[in-house]
């Protein structure tokens, strides 16, 4: 969409300049490019103001390496549940959505330079918190604990002292690094490689969250298996979109347009599709 856009519009420019729209109907040509240059300079100060909504885009980051709420799909383009459920936010709204690939740790610093808002499978933390806002909560999850075919660890006590992959700057990588006993940490920027190097035997074990170490044990099935997160008794997270702090208007949108997908069905069909 974002691309058809542009090319309409560069579409529209290269016409103007070579036939040039000043001479048969200038009035509405001219209009078109000036409406889109002065679209653009008020999108400056209205974001100022906090109005992140007024120039009809929401540049949306995201950290597409977590399936199966958002990867890479087939074109090179972000997709998944995450991913479709922004755009069904942003068609509620009227507004275009932009994603930004980027990465996890990344996020929440972006939001209100590089990115309006953040979707991630992203956890609600109270650390989180002391920078950005959060939408109302959209899914449950919690950790899982990848291991190889016939590991030995099964419970919270088997994991003291292993060394452990995660995603740096989840909330796997909190509890490895700060809940568990004399653990050796290594911290990636994409949950495939933890799992990468689990199947290299470079670490014990990879703690990540449920879907994710579901789809990634299943397309290495036989060698790993997943865990539930509850034989090592870690807590449930929620999942919501990181908004700028102090936005409440935009959150007050956002939060109604998910109440709406929920009301009407389109929330339980991007479940079935994607998860
Ligand atoms: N839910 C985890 C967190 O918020 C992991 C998210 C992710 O890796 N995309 O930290």
């Amino acid at each position: 969409m974002k691309k058809l856009i542009a090319l309409f519009l560069a579409g529209v420019m290269t016409m103007c300049m070579l036939t040039a729209c000043g001479s048969k109907e200038p009035d509405e040509a001219v209009e078109t490019v000036q409406g889109s240059e002065n679209a653009q300079g008020e999108t400056g100060e209205a974001e100022e103001d906090g109005d992140v909504l007024a120039d009809g885009v929401l540049t949306v980051g995201t950290n597409a390496e977590f399936p199966p709420f958002e990867y890479v799909d087939d074109n090179g383009e972000p997709d998944g549940f995450d991913i479709a459920l922004i755009k069904a936010i942003g068609e509620k709204l009227g507004v275009t959505v932009e994603v930004e690939n980027m990465e996890f740790d990344s996020l929440v610093s972006s939001i209100g330079s590089k990115i309006d808002i953040a979707i991630a499978g992203m956890t609600v933390t109270d650390e989180r918190k002391g920078s950005v806002d959060f939408s109302d909560p959209y899914y449950e999850a919690v950790q899982f604990v990848i291991v190889p075919a016939g590991s030995e660890i099964a419970t919270a006590a088997d994991l003291v002292g292993k060394t452990i992959g995660v995603q740096l700057g989840t909330t796997g990588d909190f509890i490895a690094s700060d809940d568990i006993a004399d653990t050796t940490v290594n911290q990636y920027n994409k949950g495939v490689d933890a799992v990468n190097d689990l199947l290299n035997g470079r670490v014990d074990c990879v703690i990540i969250d449920k879907n994710p170490a579901l789809v990634f044990a299943s397309k290495f099935e036989g060698q790993l298996v997943a865990l539930d997160g509850a034989q090592f008794e870690f807590g449930v997270e929620e999942y919501a979109i990181a908004l700028p702090k102090g936005d409440t208007a935009l959150a007050e949108k956002i939060n109604a347009a998910l109440e709406e997908i929920k009301a009407d069905g389109t929330f339980d069909k991007l479940v079935e599709t994607y998860i």
